[in-house]
């Protein structure tokens, strides 16, 4: 410990890094042997070059005080190292580049590709498992197709070999809700009068008059357009081919 410009404070203060960790992470079973850490790598993985494998590095947070400039005060300190992950780095495969601690995957073509193939291996072994409806027992107006990410009439013509999931049908609003205009009316009061013992009072019988009035309403004025949602659990199965009607009139 020693003193900073002959002032009491702030207390310059020094850790022994080296004999601190030896201190703490020393082995009860070892006693006098240096402490370490055991790490098992994987193939493509090497121990961090940045932080030796320890995920440990020097730090600073510095600070100043009221009336002085800068930040010429230390608040150093061992914090995790950002260049790994626990002290272990792992390399692309393919490339052989160091992937980033934080995404884990390389960018690099053969990468891409590889995962491409692993989401689509997923996705259709999902498939496999799906719920399934033929077409001609869907009474859903429009299908999804999953490739092109498009909606399609569901009497259109379909290709036998692609996927096309089931489709959810709402209208495209949501009622009226009676709640929201009794709290504009108190809403409106607040504002006109500003005080409290103004709120209108609507009973429950009221309630339920305005919200049949709105659904009576909604049903009976309102026309909007249908919005359509994948349902992709559930798959529409196209024949394989339409079959041949046979004529009445054939010999
Ligand atoms: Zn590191
Ligand atoms: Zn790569």
């Amino acid at each position: 410990m020693d003193q900073t410009d002959g002032k009491e404070f702030p207390k310059r203060v020094r850790i022994d890094i080296t004999a601190t960790l030896a201190e703490l992470f020393v082995d009860p079973n070892l006693p006098g042997q240096p402490p370490l850490l055991v790490k098992d790598l994987q193939e493509h993985q090497q121990i961090c070059p940045t932080c030796k494998g320890l995920w440990l590095v020097r730090r600073d947070t510095p600070y100043g005080l009221e009336g002085q400039s800068g930040f010429p005060y230390f608040n150093e300190y061992i914090g995790p190292c950002t260049d790994c992950y626990f002290g272990v780095q792992t390399l692309c495969a393919h490339c052989g580049k160091l992937k980033h601690p934080s995404h884990w995957q390389c960018p690099c073509p053969a990468a891409c590709a590889e995962r491409r193939e692993i989401d689509f291996n997923t996705e259709q072994e999902r498939r496999a498992k799906c719920r399934r409806i033929a077409l001609k027992d869907y009474t859903g107006t429009m299908v999804f197709e999953p490739g092109r990410e498009q909606y399609i009439d569901a009497t259109d013509y379909l290709d036998p070999e692609l996927t096309y999931f089931a489709c959810t049908e709402a209208e495209s609003y949501l009622s009226p809700d009676p709640e929201s205009i009794i709290d504009r009316m108190n809403d409106q009061a607040w504002e006109a009068f500003g005080e409290e013992g103004y709120e209108p009072t609507v009973t429950q019988e009221g309630r339920g008059v305005l919200e049949d009035f709105l659904t009576d309403w909604t049903t009976r004025f309102v026309d909007a357009p249908v919005c359509y949602y994948p349902n992709p659990d559930l798959i529409v199965v196209v024949p394989a081919s339409i079959p041949v009607v046979e004529s009445a009139s054939a010999p």
